[in-house]
C-alpha cells in the first residue's frame, strides 16, 4: 500500500528480491493532469508487479506517469520505460543519460571500459566473464526506449504543484541527482546518502576520482538541511548526522587502504581488496561470491583513486597490471 507522506506525495516500496538492498523506495508525485514517479525498480516481474500494483492502489496504469530517476542503476531505472508506455517522459541527469538511452549494443560496449579496469587491477578473466552473465546491473537493465530527457544542474521541474530542483552530487554514479523541494524541506536523494547501508562508490572510467567527487558533494547536500530525507532504499534518517558517519567511514577506509598498499607493495586492486576488511559472511577472500568480489574490489580502486588524487600513493602499470605503492 503506497503510503502518503505529505498530501500528494507517497512512497512506494518495490521489493528487491535476492539482492542485499532488499527493497527500493519509489516515491509519487501526484498532479492534475501527468504524475511524477521518482525511480522505479528492476526490470523483472516480482518488482513490476509490486510497482504496477501500488500505482493501480493511486488509481495509475502504464503510461499515465512521468519517471524521474536518480540514477541509472537498474534497481532504479530497469522498469522506467514501462512505466511512461507510449506518453511519458523519463527525466534523467545529462551525464547518466548515454548509458541509459542506447542500444544494447552500445550499453555492452559502456561496460568494456570499466572491466579493461578491472582486468588492469588483476580481477581474474574467468570471474570478469561471470559477471557479465550475473550482473544485475546488465541483465535487468531498462531495454531500449526513446523516451528519454536530459536534467541539468539546477534545472527546475514542474509536478502536481510542486517545484524540484536538480542537483548534480557525482559519487555513487557520475550524474547522480538529488531532488530539492525547497517549499516543503523535502530531499529526494537517490542513492547519495543512504541510512541504514553504506552506498557504494566504486570507480568510473569518466570519474576519475569518484570518491573524491563523492565526499564533496557530502558537504553540498549536508549544507541543505532538510526536513525530511527520502533515500532510494530503507529508512529515512537524520542527513547532517549520517553525512559526518559516511564521511568518517570513508576517512577510515582511505586510512586502511593506505595500510594495505604499504603492506603489500606492488600488488593490484584485486589483491588489495582481499586484505582488506569487508562485512560479509565468508571464511576467505577466495570464498566470496563474485558479485561481492566485483563491489569490494570496485570500492577498493576508487579509494586508491582518491590515495593517488591526495599524492599519498602512486600507480605503475607494468604488462598490462597496475601496480600501487605508497610514497
Ligand atoms: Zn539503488
Amino acid at each position: 500500500m503506497p503510503q502518503e507522506i505529505i498530501p500528494n506525495l507517497y512512497q512506494l516500496c518495490v521489493p528487491l528480491p535476492g539482492n542485499p538492498l532488499k527493497e527500493l523506495n519509489a516515491y509519487l508525485i501526484r498532479g492534475k493532469d501527468r504524475c511524477l514517479l521518482v525511480d522505479t525498480g528492476f526490470w523483472q516481474e516480482a518488482c513490476r508487479q509490486a510497482l504496477f500494483a501500488q500505482l493501480g492502489e493511486l488509481g495509475l496504469g502504464p503510461g499515465d506517469v512521468d519517471v524521474l530517476l536518480t540514477h541509472l542503476h537498474s534497481d532504479h531505472a530497469g522498469l522506467a520505460p514501462e512505466a511512461v508506455g507510449e506518453r511519458g517522459t523519463i527525466f534523467v541527469s545529462a551525464v547518466d543519460r548515454p548509458s541509459l538511452d542506447c542500444t544494447r549494443q552500445q550499453r555492452a560496449r559502456n561496460w568494456d571500459g570499466l572491466t579493461a579496469r578491472f582486468a588492469q587491477e588483476g580481477f581474474p578473466p574467468d570471474l570478469l566473464a561471470d559477471m557479465e552473465h550475473t550482473n544485475p546491473a546488465r541483465s535487468m537493465a531498462p531495454p531500449e526506449c526513446g523516451r528519454y530527457e536530459s536534467l541539468t544542474d539546477g534545472q527546475i521541474l514542474e509536478a502536481g504543484g510542486f517545484r524540484l530542483q536538480a542537483l548534480l552530487m557525482p559519487g555513487h554514479t557520475p550524474g547522480q541527482m538529488c531532488f530539492w523541494m525547497e517549499r516543503e524541506g523535502i530531499m529526494f536523494l537517490g542513492d547519495h546518502v543512504l541510512f541504514d547501508i553504506t552506498p557504494n562508490i566504486t570507480a568510473w572510467p569518466s570519474l576519475p576520482d569518484a570518491l573524491g567527487a563523492y565526499l564533496e558533494n557530502l558537504d553540498r547536500i549536508r549544507a541543505y538541511a532538510p526536513v525530511r530525507a527520502l533515500p532510494g532504499h530503507r529508512e529515512s534518517g537524520d542527513l547532517a548526522l549520517r553525512v559526518d558517519q559516511l564521511k568518517e567511514h570513508h576517512c577510515r577506509r582511505l586510512e586502511e587502504a593506505l595500510k594495505v598498499v604499504r603492506d603489500h607493495p606492488g600488488a593490484g586492486a584485486y589483491e588489495l581488496a582481499g586484505h582488506m576488511t569487508w562485512k560479509i559472511r565468508a571464511k576467505s577472500w577466495a570464498d566470496f561470491p563474485v558479485a561481492q568480489k566485483w563491489f569490494a574490489v570496485g570500492e577498493c580502486m576508487s579509494h586508491l583513486d582518491r590515495l593517488m588524487a591526495q599524492g599519498r600513493i602512486v600507480c605503475r602499470t607494468e604488462g598490462g597490471r597496475n601496480r600501487y605503492e605508497a610514497v
